[in-house]
């Protein structure tokens, strides 16, 4: 650790941001509704208590006529102006729970035996907490900084951002002025591609949502009588042909030091090629998410009677595409591979996004916090199978990097979106530490 690093409890740290974190899931903020408002003046609470009073709300439920409580907040420290700003980001809203599957009540913010349960343990309110820890002990410490440090909690992520990050971008684009931001996108995994060994993804581009919806139209009828324009037949050919469709697997350029550092370190045996990612990708359903524009088939509508044919019929797609992929040519392939003129395709949204460099003083830094907190850890620049709000930062050219400094087990990672959604206090913990060290560094 550096010299000039403060000396901090870190036992006492851990504490308290596990009891904030309790706290923190106790506010249900699960979205759809968001309700996020209680989320930021909870936070805004915390932050003013410690002298850190320059906080600004950000009401995108001012249009009352769709949103309610639909609050975003940023909260700086201002640093002496050499350098540009870093935004800590997170979201507040959480996805909502299947409350019979859980041993938990997911908003209790139970602590067991050392693991903290509930909806948003991993996503994303515990790095909301760690990035507030980070804040808190810069502020007590007085530690002196050249940039701007800026807490933004954001609502509606997990509804694609429309009273979120679309709504700061549109409304407050000021707002996106920073060198670096650090967000969700990529975490450490205790081991990777089969091999016990920690590994930390920092992610520095995402795949780009392309949500599709079907719509098969035919004559309806008596279902006694079957014919060929059975909008239900129309729309399950449909889907079983975009089923069948294969995709080529593509090593985009921003995977190419993700996988030569797996194979330089021996936990992929073969060095990247066409060959070997095709097989990794056919082993391997993480690595075919990074490797290949994704199809699934995610909700399906049709009729409303045993014996009525329908004259219609609905299915989603919820496409994911590679990064620097065109998602109309895409569009188009999928038309052309459904080749049916009464289906039509609707787009309910996409997005793109380009990536950011690793070449930076971020990236560098993330290295050396890690290796001093975990030193046999692998660091990997990776690409995200999921979307975040970074998509919008990235596009107005600032370097944000998905980086959630914990070390989860498989079954812990699991539970994001799922059931008895859960991190260990020691996770916490570790998590606390590398982001500190990492702000401190980058904000020297
Ligand atoms: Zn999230």
């Amino acid at each position: 650790m550096a010299a000039d690093a403060p000396s901090i409890d870190w036992d006492a740290i851990a504490e308290e941001a596990t009891r904030l974190l309790s706290d923190f899931i106790r506010i249900d903020t699960s979205n759809p509704p968001g309700r996020e408002t209680a989320a930021c003046e909870w936070l805004a609470g915390l932050l003013r208590a410690e002298g850190i009073d320059d906080i600004t709300f950000y009401d995108a439920s001012d249009d009352r006529e769709y949103g309610a409580e639909r609050m975003n907040m940023t909260a700086t420290m201002a640093g002496d102006g050499t350098k540009q700003p870093l935004i800590l980001l997170s979201h507040t809203d959480v996805v909502p729970v299947e409350r019979q599957y859980w041993d938990f009540e997911p908003f209790s913010g139970a602590v067991v035996d050392g693991v903290i349960y509930g909806r948003g343990a991993l996503d994303m309110k515990s790095m909301g907490i760690m990035e507030l820890m980070a804040m808190l002990i810069i502020k007590r410490h007085r530690i002196k900084h050249t940039r701007d440090i800026v807490y933004m909690a954001l609502a509606d992520e997990e509804a694609g951002g429309v009273w979120g990050i679309d709504w700061i971008e549109s409304h407050h684009p000021e707002l996106l002025d920073a060198e670096y931001v650090i967000n969700e996108g990529g975490w450490g995994s205790a081991e990777v591609f089969g091999t016990r060994r920690p590994a930390f993804n920092c992610s520095i581009s995402e795949k780009g949502p392309l949500w599709l919806k079907l719509v098969a139209e035919g004559r309806p009828g008596h279902g006694s009588v079957p014919h060929p324009d059975n909008a239900l037949d129309r729309l399950v050919r449909a889907l079983a042909k975009v089923q069948e469709w294969s995709r080529p697997v593509t090593m985009v350029p921003e995977l190419r030091n993700y996988f030569d550092r797996l194979h330089r370190n021996r936990i992929l045996a073969d060095a990247p090629s066409q060959a070997s990612m095709e097989k990794l990708a056919g082993e391997n359903l993480m690595a075919r998410a990074i490797l290949t524009n994704t199809v699934s088939a995610t909700t399906a509508r049709a009729g409303m009677k045993h014996n009525v044919i329908p004259g219609i019929a609905e299915a989603t797609l919820d496409c994911r595409l590679l990064p620097g992929q065109d998602p109309e040519a895409f569009t188009q392939q999928i038309r052309d591979i459904i080749s049916d003129p009464k289906v039509r395709i609707e787009t309910v949204f996409k997005s793109s996004t380009p990536s950011s460099p690793i070449d930076t003083e971020l990236f560098g830094i993330i290295e050396d916090a890690v290796h001093d907190h975990v030193e046999e850890a692998l660091v990997l620049p990776s690409v995200s199978a999921g979307f975040t709000d970074s998509r919008v930062f990235r596009k107005h050219g600032i370097t944000s990097y998905g980086f959630i400094p914990y070390l989860l087990e498989q079954d812990e990672a699991m539970t994001v979106h799922g059931h008895n959604e859960r991190i260990t206090v020691e996770n916490l913990k570790l998590g606390c530490q590398i982001l500190f060290e990492t702000v401190r560094r980058l904000v020297a």
